[in-house]
């Protein structure tokens, strides 16, 4: 096949053609390939069924769950035609503020490789080629373009690269994206370490390496440097590119014959030229595929907080209950982005527990806050907002001024587009507070849009030109009488103004009909968190809750003490200032779309919790070890320069994120320095309880061999649930620094009451190895390791020590 195809037509085939397929080549039989996101279903092409996504799955610790979900995607994508599974991605979790963690796994790499390896075997198995993403070190979404991760090579091998690894090596994925970013100064789509040497050498990467969308930058780099198929359309691996690179030797013709095997041979291997993609036998609606998603959704949602056994609650007692807040109704599936599906029947947390209570109870919503724009109208400036309008986007020269009562122009940006004639417009409002108390501050723009929000002179919103953003609050805290004078300086990069801010006394502001039914009812369940508008791809999302949420849980357990509070988003988040006030809380994740029906049976005990913490959960974003390096080093950017012929060159400002809490995140960080977050990784509550017993383990073994772990887990208490015994090693006698702890094997088991399950573990020679800097290599040093079983990275009932020689 290769030998019928021109220079021409194989530079043709490496680049994608309308957005989600990949070039046709008649003459020798090739259809184009379909492909579709990805996270929480098979998007792109119309409903789809609605997983509990990325971070869900990874709380779940199942693997055989995460089997049956790729099955299911894997059908579901040939119902479709769809060759392609744009998933999973098993990016790292370092920080809970990265838009993306929910459409990753979690922190810990052991776990990523664990979850990730059914999961791609079940979408391969189905026929459907998964798309392991995003290759590598994208552990953010602002600036996602122009960040150079700098990570030492052992932080690498550690912890960012071996779900990939695993992935490649044991799940034998036959496609891989590159990120958008660049690693230790090259961009990923042109990495010779990561692709040649990492990708394509050492793990024997035999499919197909594909850029992210609109990640490339340089067509002859990236053609010699691994990539293999540059999406959604040839910019820069083009003809015009290639046929002169080739030409003049600067590219060998034999470098875009591998690619274009690599293609041939995947649909080979798939069969794509020999059967239709799309398989009548499989179906684009199921109720089998529904039972998988809410399995998926009651295996991931976890009890965190459960004081004087609050829950489960008693259907039976509950006449009246109030469910309360922002993600409690419409049903909030997933967060925002490339992965963001639209369910077929997405059950609400709302309609989930009105469902499961029946009729004879009375069920109470309020949204509990008001929508961004009406806090905006509604702010009670001292007289007019003063609206100076500079020519340029740096607020100088002469201004144009006019008076507004308020500032409530927030909506959606036209995407991409420029303004041709850039302005920049500062906003000058004085506020005389009628109460004392807390007062919140809010703004919020959209698409590229930057600004800042000054209170008596002092900065303290602040919101950069990115590629996305999410609205910003601060809560400030003013005297009866006391005025502030507010400045607010914005900057739209497109047509148009998308910008409000404004205060509230946020007593005032939450809603009396919440604090009404939260009053009068039996039990209320508040449903806080993200949502897709709030977290999501191309931005980060904030720590702290969205706007007004501290203030409503705080109003509503005031007015209940028997207040549950679920969480919806991506990983950890700020709770420190209620957890005190509310006896009960779980997380959801993003359920996916039977999310409302699986928190109901958790809520009501007709599904003990299982789900165990896939990330730390922090008490402050600033307690998170990556914090303080996480955002890149002022005034340290640097201009990358890129010019090809026939290409504008264009010049990129490159921040240098470093990675300088190295091998320290999450639990990593925390058992390694005895300190705390708020909940542990590997954390969970559940209305029974567990006991380990009689771990055994050889007390000597050679260095390199498998060592047998076993040891008991007992249901001691009074119902059925299922118990994630979790296997961390310890290597004291290391000679060189190492985590106090890593997690290297786990195990779910379901147990009804009074019943023992014997659970053996075995530990290859890379539970004990560490990446030995000097010789590029894993090494296990001999000596004492001491293995430690239980419930949590912090909770490790069982220990015993092993030397190896
Ligand atoms: C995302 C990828 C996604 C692709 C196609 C990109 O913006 O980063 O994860 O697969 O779009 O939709």
């Amino acid at each position: 096949m290769l030998a019928k195809l021109t220079l021409a037509q194989k530079i043709q085939m490496i680049g994608g053609v309308d957005r989600m397929y990949t070039q046709a080549m008649p003459s020798i039989g090739l259809t184009r390939l379909k492909m579709s996101d990805a996270s929480v279903g098979i998007r792109t092409w119309g409903p789809t069924t609605a997983d509990a996504g990325g971070v869900a799955r990874a709380a779940s610790w199942d693997p055989a769950l995460a089997r049956s979900i790729g099955e299911q995607l894997g059908q579901d994508a040939r119902a479709r035609g769809v060759n392609f599974l744009l998933g999973p991605g098993v990016n790292i979790a370092r920080s809970p503020v990265a838009g993306r963690d929910f459409e990753y796994l979690s922190e810990d790499p052991y776990l990523n490789s664990a979850m990730v390896v059914p999961y791609i075997e079940g979408v391969q198995s189905e026929g459907v080629v998964a798309t392991v993403k995003h290759f590598a070190l994208n552990n953010q979404e602002y600036n996602r373009h122009n960040v150079d991760s700098e990570v030492d090579e052992r932080t690498m091998r550690e912890i960012y690269l071996p779900a990939f690894e695993a992935a490649v090596t044991q799940a034998h994925v036959d496609a891989v994206m590159d990120s958008y970013n660049l690693v230790n100064g090259i961009h990923a789509t042109q990495n010779p370490f990561l692709n040649l040497k990492v990708l394509k050498g050492e793990w024997g990467f035999q499919g197909i390496l594909m850029s992210d969308w609109d990640a490339s930058y340089n067509g002859v780099e990236e053609a010699n440097n691994g990539l293999d198929l540059e999406m959604p359309s040839a910019r820069f691996m083009d003809a015009q590119t290639l046929l002169a690179a080739v030409r003049d030797g600067r590219v060998k013709e034999s470098t875009i014959d591998d690619k274009v095997l690599r293609l041939l041979r995947t649909s080979l291997r798939y069969g794509f030229l020999d059967r239709p993609q799309f398989d009548p036998s499989d179906s684009t609606y199921s109720v089998s595929d529904r039972a998988v998603a809410l399995e998926g959704s009651l295996e991931s949602i976890t009890l965190l907080k459960n004081e004087g056994h609050l829950l489960p609650l008693d259907a039976a007692k509950v006449k009246t209950i109030a469910i309360i807040g922002s993600d409690a109704w419409p049903a909030v599936v997933g967060g925002g982005g490339s992965s963001e599906a639209t369910a077929f029947a997405p059950v609400s947390i709302l309609a989930g527990i009105a469902n499961l209570l029946g009729p004879g109870v009375h069920v109470l919503y309020a949204r509990g806050l008001p929508e961004e724009n009406d806090l905006f109208k509604n702010t009670a400036w001292e007289g007019d907002v003063r609206v100076d309008t500079f020519a340029g986007r740096e607020f100088a020269g002469s201004a144009e001024m006019t008076h507004v009562q308020n500032v409530a122009n927030w909506g959606r940006a036209p995407w991409n587009v420029d303004d041709p004639h850039p302005h920049s417009i500062r906003y000058s409002a004085a506020f005389l507070a009628q109460n004392s108390g807390k007062y919140l501050l809010l703004a919020a723009a959209s698409g590229e849009d930057s600004y800042k929000v000054l209170v008596d002179g002092k900065e303290i919103l602040t919101q950069p030109h990115l590629e996305g953003q999410v609205p910003l609050s601060a809560t400030l805290d003013l005297t009866a009488g006391q005025t502030v004078h507010v400045e607010a300086d914005y900057s739209p990069w497109a047509p148009g103004l998308r910008f409000g801010f404004g205060l509230a006394y946020e007593p005032d502001m939450v809603s009396p009909d919440a604090k009404k039914f939260a009053a009068l009812a039996d039990v209320v369940v508040v449903a806080a968190g993200f949502n897709a508008a709030t977290e999501g791809e191309g931005h980060d999302r904030t720590f702290t809750l969205p706007w007004g949420q501290d203030a409503l849980i705080e109003a509503v357990a005031a007015a209940n003490p028997k207040t549950v509070v679920t969480l919806t988003g991506g990983g950890g988040m700020d709770v420190e200032r209620w957890i005190d006030k509310v006896p009960a809380l779980l997380h959801n994740y993003y359920p996916g779309q039977e999310g409302g029906t699986a928190v109901a049976e958790v809520l009501f005990g007709k599904h003990d919790p299982e789900g165990k913490l896939p990330v730390s959960f922090d008490r402050s974003w600033q307690d998170n070890p990556s914090f303080a390096w996480y955002y890149p080093i002022k005034g340290e950017d640097t201009t990358l320069h890129v010019t090809e012929d026939g290409k504008a060159p264009v010049d990129y400002l490159i921040p240098h994120v470093k990675y300088g809490d190295k091998l320290m995140v999450g639990y990593r960080y925390w058992t390694t320095t005895g300190k705390h977050p708020l909940f542990p990784f590997g954390f969970g509550l559940s209305y029974t309880t567990f006991g380990f017993a009689k771990l055994d383990v050889p007390a000597t073994a050679v260095s390199g061999a498998t060592v047998p772990v076993s040891f008991d887990v007992t249901n001691t208490g009074s119902v059925a649930g299922a118990e994630v015994a979790q296997l961390y090693v310890s290597d004291p006698s290391a000679t060189v620094s190492r985590p106090e702890r890593e997690l290297k094997g786990f195990d779910k088991v379901v147990l009804t009451p009074g019943e023992t399950r014997h659970i053996t573990l075995n530990l290859d020679a890379r539970a004990f190895s560490y990446w030995d800097e000097a010789a590029h290599k894993w090494t296990i040093d001999p000596g004492k390791f001491v293995i430690r079983v239980g419930d949590s990275s912090e909770n490790t009932p069982l220990d015993a020590d092993l030397t190896l020689k």
